[in-house]
């Protein structure tokens, strides 16, 4: 075929001779297979030719190249290129041509040509030829179409920065946006500051577990189009992870108009969802950062946006916190006491100390309460109630509270070795609600008492009101599955939230804890007396125990057994015990008065 710049034997015959509308055509009586398969070839070719006057002469093009160029009149060839020819394209592309025969080499063109069925991608070959007749102004162009790769290659850039699920930009796309829009604020006359917002929908989770995890999806892509509905026209939107959403506002001049679309997009959440035909209320916290008041690196304004949103979780959901820097240090330290907790929980670094339950008709001991204890090696102790509420926001009060079911089996378990089955008094577990609504507790609970090999009565689970009241169904069907295990359930902190009394009979329970907050209240005749005498009654009636928390001195104990209590927990009989100590109760070695 083509041999350097030459044509040789065969290729010359597909060169012009006679106005032929296709490539090859021969006039002597030999079979004509160079015809044949050039019209059959996969690309188009075709012969452009340089005329005196300087114009691009179209001498033959076969059937492929003819319809992706749209050639028109192809009867006339050869003819002039303008004249077959009606794109916008003929300057470039003649241009290319008389840089072939300047340069006399081959030349590679890649264009798109617009057609009938849209825009084709394609690439051409351009080389310098001569014919047999000595013409050098020739040039045999290839066209191949690439359409079908281009948009190939087009989806998969659009796949490694797009989310599948909503089409958003993913966090890829967002950081090379953000890192645009910065430089560009920076370089710009006039410059300008940037904002990020962090949008993280609250308790999504409960919508995977309650609707399943296709009706999450499809809220996540409502959320997104709300979401949409909610910025400006400028502001990108990405989708960055499960249920996060990132904004960024470029060209941002003053806080305000940030604060505005966190608003709008508030209201919106208001809106109820229709997930199958179920009304679905939920909220978002927002963490804002900007240029103005953070840092001006993506990275920074990303993890700043993000921990300004996890103040907005702490402050109750449903709001919007803007970073403040001062808040960096404070927002550091609390994170760097979450890696700590992740870690005291996995080397199992804590500790549980037991306080005596005391029957007061009998003052023997009753039972015992577990209480989580951390000794921090830089902190010193800090407090259940701090360390439960970061467990609970972070996820680790999951791990931390099958910890304690274990530790407390396990202990259970060295008692009934020591002291015989007969002789061990129960031990109560507090359990959050968070873990009931992340974890199966009832299973957790039933592995537990099966490994240690421990009837259900001597484990009891306290959880509080407020935990009920956060999913009251699921909790029920969980509290039914533990309570056929044989292991009581105590309602604990009774009094000092809802305290509806509805609960005392509609929820599976066994044991009411009243808070020591409500005893620190009782005088003899006030109305907190009356009250809880009156909550006595009703829960002796319906069948639960009371246990009176926070006794501090004689005169609580004097009101409660008054009332009719039968168990009593305090630092009046004693404080939590470690566990060699309660060991040693439960031994009868030890007094708890
Ligand atoms: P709670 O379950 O109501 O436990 C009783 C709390 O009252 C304990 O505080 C106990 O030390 C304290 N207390 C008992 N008697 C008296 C008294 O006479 N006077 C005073 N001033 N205080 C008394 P603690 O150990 O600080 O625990 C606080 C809360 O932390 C617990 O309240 C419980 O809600 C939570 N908590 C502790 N350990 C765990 C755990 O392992 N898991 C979960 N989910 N929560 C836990
Ligand atoms: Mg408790
Ligand atoms: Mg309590």
């Amino acid at each position: 075929m083509l041999v350097g710049h030459k044509v040789v034997d065969s290729t010359a015959s597909m060169l012009p001779t006679t106005s032929s509308s296709s490539i090859g055509t021969r006039h002597d009586s030999a079979p004509d297979y160079t015809t044949a398969i050039i019209n059959a070839l996969p690309y188009g070719v075709v012969c452009f030719g340089l005329a005196s006057n300087n114009t691009i002469i179209v001498h033959s093009a076969n059937p492929h190249a003819q319809s992706l160029f749209g050639f028109s009149n192809i009867d006339a060839l050869p003819a002039s290129l303008s004249s077959i020819w009606a794109s916008t394209q003929k300057d470039s592309l003649a241009d290319k041509i008389r840089e072939t025969l300047e340069k006399k080499q081959p030349i590679t063109y890649e264009w798109t040509a617009h057609n009938k069925d849209g825009d084709h991608y394609l690439s051409s070959q351009l080389q310098p030829i001569v014919n047999a007749a000595g013409d050098r102004r020739l040039v045999l162009c290839t066209i191949e179409d690439q359409t079908a790769e281009k948009l190939a290659e087009k989806n998969i850039m659009h796949h490694a920065f797009h989310d599948a699920l909503t089409g958003q930009p993913n966090r890829v796309l967002f950081r090379n946006k953000l890192e645009e829009t910065v430089i560009k604020g920076e370089n710009s006359d006039e410059p300008f500051g940037c904002a990020v917002l962090i949008v993280n929908i609250d308790r999504f989770q409960l919508i995977n577990e309650s609707f399943g995890h296709s009706a999450g999806d499809r809220f996540l892509i409502s959320m997104a189009s709300t979401l949409r509905r909610c910025i400006g026209s400028q502001d990108i939107l990405a989708r960055l992870s499960g249920d996060e959403f990132a904004i960024l506002v470029p060209n941002m001049r003053g806080i305000q108009p940030v604060i505005d679309v966190c608003e709008r997009i508030h209201t919106a959440m208001k809106q109820p969802y229709d997930l199958d035909g179920n009304e679905v209320f939920t909220s978002v916290s927002i963490g804002v950062a900007s240029t103005i008041s953070s840092a001006t690196h993506p990275e920074d304004l990303i993890r700043d946006a993000d921990f300004a949103m996890h103040r907005a979780k702490i402050a109750g959901k449903a709001c919007t916190e803007v970073y403040r820097r001062e808040s960096h240090q404070e927002a550091r330290s609390l994170f760097h006491l979450e890696t700590e907790l992740r870690r005291a929980v996995e080397r199992q670094e804590l500790q549980l100390y037991y306080q005596p339950i005391i029957d007061l008709r009998t003052s023997e001991l009753h039972g015992f309460e577990a209480l989580t204890r951390w000794q921090h090696k830089e902190h010193g102790f800090v407090s259940p109630v701090e360390f439960i509420q970061l467990a609970e926001e972070t996820g680790i009060i999951v791990p931390l509270g099958r910890w304690a079911i274990e530790a407390c089996c396990t202990c259970l378990k060295h008692w009934i070795m020591e002291v015989g089955e007969d002789k061990v008094v129960p031990i109560n577990v507090n359990v959050s609600g968070v873990q009931f609504a992340r974890d199966d507790v009832a299973s957790v609970v039933e592995n537990a008492l099966k490994k240690y090999n421990l009837p259900g009565r001597l484990l009891r689970i306290e959880l509080t009101e407020s935990s009920i009241m956060a999913n009251p169904e699921h909790i029920s069907l969980s509290l039914d599955r533990i309570r056929a295990l044989g292991v009581k359930v105590a309602l604990d902190d009774f009094g000092t939230g809802y305290s509806s009394l509805n609960y005392l009979h509609q929820f599976p329970i066994d044991i009411i804890k009243i808070d020591r907050a409500f005893i620190n209240q009782l005088k003899r005749g006030n109305a907190q007396f009356k009250i809880l005498e009156m909550i006595g009654m009703l829960a002796t009636n319906l069948g639960h125990q009371i246990v009176a928390e926070g006794l501090e001195d004689t005169e609580h104990i004097d009101m409660v057994t008054e009332m009719g209590f039968a168990f009593a927990q305090g630092f009046y009989y004693s404080r939590p015990v470690a566990g060699v100590d309660a060991a040693k109760m439960v031994h009868g070695q030890l007094p708890w008065t």
